[in-house]
């Protein structure tokens, strides 16, 4: 593309720091370059040169790396500078960088952008280099690295190639009905082959669940009584005071939030307002959240004081029932699934045991190329309805048939963004950060 702006950013992370690497991207580096330091150096090799200002004045000096186009991230010339990580320098060498015509600071995410746009990843590993910039636990980092890297999206090149086939042969038989050397078996064969695709794809669908947990977090939420221990227990679990523990009624009245790292696993605990009837206006709205979040949880733990008798609570039978304050003398007849002492520590490592358990339940992936996005869903989902459209009723004829395995194509290319994807860009690369 003519006269396209050249990009620059910072790419490493907040000055100051070790190092700051300064990355270029477009028509204009080896320009820029040769301005900079006096010279193109080779491709993609590491040369130490000093960086000097227009008037020959010495920047910084460091390491520079050129790669040309289109052997690069973006696939457009790159260069990377890596300055010493000081805030005069980046900014002397942003203001030097500022003066060339047609350069300017890049957007969130411009790079990887110009990279999705020059065909160098695909929109699936788009995000999954976003989830890698965020990921937080190793679970996360694995998902991750397998959508960054073509893993995920390999599946559905995979399956897209399947239907493109299922479709040419489909046309030849409507082409040629009667010609020998497309018997009428191979239509057999096609939709048996459209059959078993819908089967792996609904199975792949299944693991989105899987997907979502471990790229989201796994929601724990502790719901009861006021006074009957969850501030306590949320603190306990976190192992800092996140809530406010006292001994008035009603003190949480906003759902608060921690978040923990639980064997490799991202786990989003929520402590909620204490579930009574009050007419108090803010802990009435605390407590509305609390039953909103409470039917988002992944696991639901509902805590009762087991050292008073209170009204029996009937929680959802999916809960676990945890008894608290077993240090103090039992009031309570009830059964519990578990008794805790956030004062002595008795139960918590049984109790986070337990967490461990339930989210392995939900979450024991054979492979990481899992789908766990919202719009990974939505686009399945189509793909997979249009699959088995083409299954029903076979009498509706072929080429109504050949219709729905196009519209099964299109879902799974918007997937990985080979089809049309023009409006979720902006939702996409928004995410990312500068440098990016
Ligand atoms: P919440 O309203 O359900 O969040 O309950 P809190 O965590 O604020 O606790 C209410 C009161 O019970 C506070 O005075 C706590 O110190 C006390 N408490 C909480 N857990 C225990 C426990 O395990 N043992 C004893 N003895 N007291 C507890």
């Amino acid at each position: 593309m003519p006269n396209r702006e050249t990009i620059f950013a910072l790419s490493s992370g907040a000055v100051p720091a070790g190092l700051a690497i300064v990355r270029i991207s477009g028509e204009d580096v080896p320009a820029v370059l040769a301005a900079l330091i006096g010279e193109l150096p080779s491709s993609r090799q590491a040369v130490l040169r000093s960086i000097r200002s227009r008037n020959g004045l010495v920047l910084d000096t460091g390491l520079v790396l050129f790669f040309p186009a289109p052997h690069s991230f973006t696939g457009e010339n790159v260069a990377e500078l890596h300055l010493h990580g000081g805030r005069a320098v980046v900014d002397a060498l942003y203001r030097e960088l500022a003066e060339f015509p047609n350069l300017r600071p890049a957007a969130a995410g411009e790079f990887s952008r110009r990279a999705f746009e020059s065909g160098k990843l695909d929109l699936i590993e788009v995000e999954g280099l976003a989830d890698l910039i965020a990921a937080e636990t190793e679970m996360q980092r694995r998902l991750a690295v397998e959508q960054s890297s073509g893993g995920l999206s390999s599946i559905y090149y995979g399956w897209s190639e399947r239907l493109t086939r299922a479709r040419a042969l489909i046309e030849a038989e409507l082409d040629f009905p009667d010609e020998e050397d497309v018997p009428g078996s191979v239509s057999d064969q096609v939709w048996a082959d459209v059959s078993s695709l819908a089967e792996e794809l609904a199975s792949h669908l299944e693991q989105l669940e899987a997907g979502e947990i471990i790229r989201d977090g796994f929601k724990v939420v502790i719901a009861g009584r006021p006074n009957a221990g969850k501030s306590s227990l949320m603190n306990a679990l976190a192992k800092r005071d996140v809530a406010i523990v006292t001994d008035i009624a009603g003190t949480t009245r906003d759902v608060l939030q921690v978040d923990l790292s639980v064997d490799g696993y991202l786990v989003k605990l929520y402590d909620t307002a204490g579930l009574r009837d009050t007419d108090e206006i803010v802990e009435r709205e605390g407590i509305r959240r609390a039953e909103k979040i409470i039917t988002e949880a992944d696991l639901l733990i509902f805590v009762e004081d087991l050292s008073t008798v209170t009204a029996t609570d009937e929680p959802p039978e999916s809960a676990v029932l945890v008894g608290t304050k077993s240090d103090l003398p039992r009031r309570s007849m009830r059964e519990y699934d578990l008794l805790i002492s956030t004062e002595d520590g008795a139960g918590l490592d049984e109790l986070r045991g337990l967490i461990v358990q339930r989210l392995k339940q939900k979450v024991h992936p054979q492979s990481m190329a899992i789908p766990s996005r919202a719009r990974h869903r939505e686009a399945l989902a189509r793909s997979l309805a249009a699959l088995r459209a083409s299954l029903l009723a076979p009498s509706r004829g072929l080429d109504l048939r050949a219709e729905d395995l196009r519209a099964a194509g299109d879902a799974l290319g918007r997937v990985t963004g080979r089809v049309d994807v023009e409006n979720l860009l902006d939702i996409i690369f928004g995410e990312f950060c500068i440098g990016k």
